[in-house]
């Protein structure tokens, strides 16, 4: 089911030498079965997670200036996801 799928991939069982073969990729960051990302034990140092930085309202050359509330925001809804990561990890 897709708990023990998700457990398995907390456990880190399935990262792998060398990094091109591991699902991570060598970024640190492996992308489950279920759709979940899980820190790679062998090649994450610290990368930050791979939807973190993913703002559809920046990267495009728009000098617009961001909303203090809407970022405001956004860190609170990260803050849940984490939060909600946590809880399904235990
Ligand atoms: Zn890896």
């Amino acid at each position: 089911m897709l708990q023990e799928i998700y457990n398995a991939w907390c456990s880190g069982m399935w990262a792998t030498e060398p990094k091109e073969d591991c699902p991570c990729r060598g970024y640190g960051w492996g992308l489950s079965d279920v759709d979940t990302w899980h820190k790679c034990p062998r090649h994450n140092n610290g990368q930050p997670h791979p939807e973190d930085h993913e703002d559809p309202n920046t990267g495009d050359g728009s000098s617009e200036e961001e909303d203090p509330e809407e970022a405001e925001r956004d860190a609170e809804d990260w803050a849940a996801e984490l939060r909600r990561d946590d809880a399904w990890c235990r």
